[in-house]
């Protein structure tokens, strides 16, 4: 804590995962050699810049802009970029140590990073966007390649700004090799890759059900968030046959006890994706759907909680509400949206419970993929794609199970993605030598 003073976030992800380790290190020890988990928990580079754009009135603007560039023990560096008022090294720093660790459970050659700015998208035009967009890559540029570090996207950066970055890039470079991920179908981008993450959200929470003899179907879900994870756990969530009851955003929660359609999913997406407007404008044009404004959606009674939006999103007091109302699984889309006493409190109460850097890696899964599509010029089709997310959110399980199960046969899913992720970076490290 004395040498990241101001960082509660990233201390907190550090403090989850070791707590996990601390165990399995004491029975093995020779994981903790040559100062291996001093190293882990230092990022290998952080860069921090200016970036200067001109808004729409002629106003020069001055944001901040980060790139934490975590490990690079099992590949590039790799992980989004994120544009929100609230990120800072501390936010950026939690986020890349959490990839490093998600990124070796999906079994692909990545590393782990993660980048953004203090920019915030919200009541920009498109052509401000795009200016901010350019500055931002005008220094990053530098820093990222195919071999090197590989961004995406995240909260604030979908398909639109990763395209404006991936222009940039190509200009100032003169290549066109694969250094983002999340591209559009016409220019490189990969089938199903803004899907994934909430679909592997959903894969995974299907896994977990499933060793209780339960699926989704028929199962009453509520979903935080509205954006590009939310939106696509709801559309998975309801082909599996569950009612999705929630989505929110940070003016509040819709609550519509039919629950959702693909018809009012459309609505939905339209709102959010091309208009950039909020839920309570949707729940103004849907009939039936009720809006809470400020409020989160953990107090209504579901079986299948699935939190997208942002970290520390559910506190302890949501968890017991979530309990006391006899939720069996959460499922995390978003990056440490439960605080440590909340995750803890889930365990507690037997709830099948997964922390995202396991069950929302479809994400970098399939950025992966489309970096090897990339790679050897192909793309594969839908299929094809969601076939292997599938095939990987299955193989993440059966690591968490693996190296979760505790002494009465029951398993932390916290323990064993924690564990997991951990053994495939130690190794790799200590191959590697001191580095
Ligand atoms: P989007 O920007 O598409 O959506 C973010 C959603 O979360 C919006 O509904 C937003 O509401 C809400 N939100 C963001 N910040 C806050 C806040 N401080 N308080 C309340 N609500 C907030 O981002 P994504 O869907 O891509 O990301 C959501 C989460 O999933 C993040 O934690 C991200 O790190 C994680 N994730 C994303 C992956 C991806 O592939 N995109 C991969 C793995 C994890 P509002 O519009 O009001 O801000």
């Amino acid at each position: 804590a004395a040498r990241n003073p101001g960082q509660p976030e990233f201390l907190q992800a550090v403090t989850e995962v070791m707590e996990s380790l601390w165990p399995f290190i004491e029975k093995n020890p020779k994981y903790a050699d040559n100062a291996l988990l001093e190293r882990l928990v230092e990022p290998e580079r952080i860069i921090q810049f200016r970036v200067s754009w001109m808004d729409d009135k002629g106003q020069v603007q001055v944001n901040r802009g980060f790139r934490i560039q975590h490990s690079m023990a099992i590949g590039p560096f790799k992980g989004g970029i994120r544009f929100h008022p609230s990120v800072n090294q501390s936010v950026l720093k939690f986020l890349a140590f959490e990839q490093t660790f998600k990124n070796a459970l999906t079994t692909l050659p990545m590393g782990g990073g993660k980048g953004g700015s203090d920019f915030d998208p919200k009541g920009k035009s498109s052509a401000e966007v795009m200016r901010f967009c350019q500055a931002f890559v005008t220094e990053l540029y530098r820093h990222v390649g195919p071999d090197t570090d590989v961004p995406a996207g995240d909260i604030g950066v979908g398909g639109r700004e990763v395209g404006f970055m991936a222009g940039m890039y190509k200009k100032l470079s003169n290549s066109a090799a694969c250094v983002f991920t999340g591209k559009g179908l016409t220019f490189g981008g990969s089938l199903i890759r803004p899907e994934a993450t909430g679909y592997g959200t959903v894969y995974f929470a299907q896994e977990m059900l499933a060793t209780r003899g339960q699926s989704m179907a028929g199962k009453t879900v509520s979903v935080s968030g509205s954006g590009n994870v939310a939106q696509y756990a709801v559309e998975k969530a309801m082909q599996l046959g569950a009612k999705v009851v929630t989505v929110s955003d940070s003016s509040g929660t819709v609550y519509d006890k039919d629950g959702f359609t693909a018809e009012k999913l459309a609505i939905l997406m339209d709102i959010k994706n091309n208009k950039y407007g909020r839920v309570n404008d949707y729940a103004a044009q849907v009939p039936g759907v009720e809006f809470f404004a400020g409020v989160r959606p953990w107090n209504i009674k579901v079986d299948v909680a699935l939190p997208c939006a942002t970290q520390n999103e559910l506190d302890l007091a949501d968890a017991k509400a979530l309990i006391a109302n006899g939720v069996v699984c959460v499922a995390e889309g978003a990056n440490m949206p439960s605080t440590i006493e909340a995750a803890k409190a889930f365990e507690a109460a037997g709830v099948l419970y997964a922390p995202g850097k396991a069950s929302n890696a479809g994400g970098v899964a399939t950025s992966g993929l489309e970096m090897s599509q990339n790679a050897g010029r192909l793309s594969w089709t839908a299929e094809e794609v969601d076939a292997r997310l599938l095939q990987i959110m299955q193989g993440i399980h059966a690591a968490c199970l693996k190296y979760g199960k505790r002494a009465d046969g029951t398993v932390s899913y916290i323990d064993g993605a924690n564990v997991a992720g951990f053994v495939k970076v130690a190794e790799a490290m200590q191959a590697q030598g001191v580095i």
